[in-house]
């Protein structure tokens, strides 16, 4: 975008709720079972089946409105939001719409230029549509797969407080963290438990109205969120500027083709005849139904960042890496306590060494998959392992050879380092044996020394650690090495 105009940005994401049923109905949620399974009357809108709250699902849906500090209504209302297609059997979703369950929240994002506070309009609570499967079956049909269909979701509408396609990423990840960290959503954009809509708007730099805006659908990935509002802008710049003007519609985003493409105009709300749901009662949460919710909220990021900061000598970058998964952060903390039990160390002493170990080796051996991860070690043997370098045992630098060994073989670091006799020599005869058994092998490099090379000693000290494969105390093959050398 030029400097003439500002990019006005808000996003709308769905989010399914981790219930182990349906909104309104029993029904598993279990996914990637074969289509058409996981149906009952109710959410395949059969006449006369009537609707009852997941309770689970408003407590979800409270916990992430909690989480981003919105105000729980203790009455809002169910709404039918009515449409007509094929992956909608009642013709009309279960929606909220007049008196939605949370509203005015906030979101904090940063970004390469700062940090910012975002606002959230409201979240509230829906049903999911069923699913179309398009060309299957006999070439080009499309079937209908109604196992998503009553699927338990929110629906977060953000302010258009966002200015460019970067804090709208940011927004979307830190949205994505606080649902996970909250135990709220899986944060898969691949199977689409969490889907947004970017709306976009240009207008003039100092301008106080809003441009039209149009709705990008399909965005299912974080890098194309980037993309997709980048040419949006692009486009609507280049419209505007030739003299045009942007309609309100509804656009799709075509990786392949690198561009939004027209899908449909733009419904506005009233297209939907909202009404309140006369099959549902009005949705009242009591003071101490929130009062137990908000009770059971995990320490919010942004402070527990603070406090690793603080308290573990992390960088803001280290905290930033150890959050970027709750299992990540769970383990991490796990393997902090583990290696203080074992060493009798603080927290803070050994908070930045963990931090450090745990990114440069553990993490590129992890997978995580939804709320789930995988480590190549359990935390307490990587504990075992820390603390072996702590007292000394092994170097830093052996400690990556034994993690490898661990990784493959699962055995513990202490069967490795006394299996292969790692352990560190500190035994002061032994290791000047090595040392005069070197400079004796190398003396046409001692000559060059003692003519005033010094930096041939680290030549030395690199032998004398491949003849111990790196077991050697270095502090001591330094002083013996000098020792040696200076010697006539
Ligand atoms: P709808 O159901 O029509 O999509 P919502 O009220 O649910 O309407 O959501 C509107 C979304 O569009 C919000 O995320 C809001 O921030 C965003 N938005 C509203 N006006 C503009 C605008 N002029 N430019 C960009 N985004 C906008
Ligand atoms: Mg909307
Ligand atoms: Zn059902």
């Amino acid at each position: 975008m030029s400097t003439n105009y500002e990019a006005v940005i808000g996003l709308e994401v769905h989010a399914q709720l981790l219930t182990r049923t349906k909104m309104f109905c029993g029904c598993s949620i279990a996914y990637g079972a074969p289509p058409n399974t996981q149906v009952c009357p109710v959410c395949l809108g059969l006449p006369g089946a009537l609707p009852v709250p997941n309770r689970q699902a408003i407590e979800l849906a409270m916990r992430a409105a909690l989480s981003l500090g919105c105000t729980v209504r203790t009455f809002s209302r169910f709404a039918r939001k009515n449409y007509f297609y094929p992956d909608l059997a009642k013709g009309y979703q279960i929606s909220q719409f007049e008196l939605p369950l949370n509203e005015h929240g906030h979101l904090e994002i940063t970004t390469s230029t700062g940090t910012k506070t975002a606002g959230i309009t409201r979240i509230h609570v829906e049903e999911d549509a069923a699913k179309n499967l398009h060309g299957i079956g006999a070439g080009t049909d499309t079937l209908v797969d109604f196992n998503r269909a009553g699927t338990a979701l929110i629906e977060i509408v953000g302010e258009p407080d966002l200015r460019s396609s970067e804090e709208a990423e940011q927004y979307l990840k830190a949205l994505r963290d606080v649902l996970m960290f909250a135990g709220v959503n899986d944060g898969n954009l691949e199977e689409g438990s969490f889907r947004c809509d970017a709306n976009v708007s240009i207008r003039p730099v100092g301008s106080e109205t809003f441009g039209t805006r149009v709705e990008i659908k399909n965005i299912n990935s974080f890098r194309f969120v980037r993309k997709a509002i980048d040419f949006e802008l692009a486009r609507q710049e280049a419209l505007v500027s030739a003299g045009g003007k942007v309609v309100m519609e509804t656009r799709t985003w075509s990786d392949p083709q690198g561009q939004t493409l027209s899908m449909r105009s733009k419904e506005q709300a009233h297209d939907y005849r909202y009404f309140a749901d006369p099959d549902l009662p009005p949705l009242v949460i009591d003071a101490p139904w929130l009062a137990r919710i908000a009770g059971t909220l995990p320490e919010a990021l942004p402070a527990r960042r603070a406090r690793w900061q603080a308290a573990l000598g992390l960088t803001a970058y280290d905290a930033s890496v150890l959050t970027s998964h709750p299992a990540i952060a769970a383990w991490f903390e796990e393997t902090v306590a583990a290696t203080a039990k074992l060493t009798g160390k603080s927290d803070a002493e050994l908070g930045k060494k963990v931090a450090n170990f745990v990114q440069a080796e553990v993490l590129r051996e992890t997978t995580t998959s939804g709320l789930e991860a995988q480590f190549p070690v359990p935390s307490d043997r990587v504990a075992g392992l820390l603390a072996l370098v702590e007292d000394g045992t092994i170097n830093g630098k052996i400690a990556k050879d034994v993690f490898a060994d661990m990784v493959k073989t699962g055995k513990s670091a202490k069967q490795i380092v006394d299996g292969k006799g790692l352990a560190q020599v500190t035994d002061t005869a032994a290791i000047e044996a090595v040392v005069r058994g070197v400079v004796q092998a190398n003396l046409k490099e001692v000559e060059k020394y003692r003519a005033g090379k010094t930096s041939v000693k680290g030549f030395f000290v690199g032998q004398i650690m491949k003849a111990t494969r790196g077991t050697a105390n270095a502090a001591i093959v330094n002083e013996l090495l000098d020792k040696v050398l200076g010697e006539a």
